[in-house]
């Protein structure tokens, strides 16, 4: 198999954990792991945490990319809101593709054990619904300035209050 990204080089094993190959390029670091493999490795739980607390650089390819065994373009999948990486997946072959630093960011999200649920509708809506809150809070926190913070104090107090109704219609009355 040859790499997705870099023309002329081809995929060796390469042992991501104990117990889990995937294919690597020698030079841009990414990886292709099946996830028949990740999923019988994950049932034993062989995860062995994050490495150390130096800084990841997680590369994240743009393009479309085509997957390396059966060559249609693989579905990007965004990881969270932690980071703007995406991991590709071809749901032909059930092989995802992650770019160089990527597994290593996944072990610091501590979704090691979660690689299938990422490709799941429920948290990719999820991910996009935490996005939508966080870029409403950054429009208001612009707007309002240093105010933002009694705001956001006002209104947890306010959430929490038994009588929140009444203060709403008393504050817009
Ligand atoms: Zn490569
Ligand atoms: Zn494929």
């Amino acid at each position: 198999m040859n790499c997705p990204q870099c023309k002329g080089y081809r995929l060796a094993p390469r042992e991501l954990e104990p117990g889990l190959i995937a294919a690597g390029c020698s030079k841009c670091e990414g990886v292709l792991i099946s996830l028949l493999n990740y999923r019988y490795w994950a049932d034993y739980k062989r995860f062995s945490g994050p490495d150390g607390d130096e800084e990841i650089i997680a590369e994240d390819n743009e393009k479309a990319q085509l997957c390396p065994k059966c060559h249609r373009i693989m579905a990007k999948y965004r990881i969270g809101i932690e980071a703007s990486n995406k991991i590709d997946l071809c749901a032909n072959c059930d092989e995802a593709w992650l770019d160089s630093g990527e597994w290593s960011l996944l072990k610091r999200l501590d979704l090691q054990d979660k690689l299938p649920k990422i490709f799941t509708d429920a948290w990719q809506a999820n991910i996009r619904k935490l996005r939508q809150t966080q870029q409403q809070k950054a429009r208001y926190q612009n707007i309002l300035g240093d105010d933002f913070e009694r705001v956001e104090e006002f209104k947890s107090w306010l959430e929490a209050h038994v009588e929140a109704d009444k203060i709403k219609q008393y504050l817009l009355y």
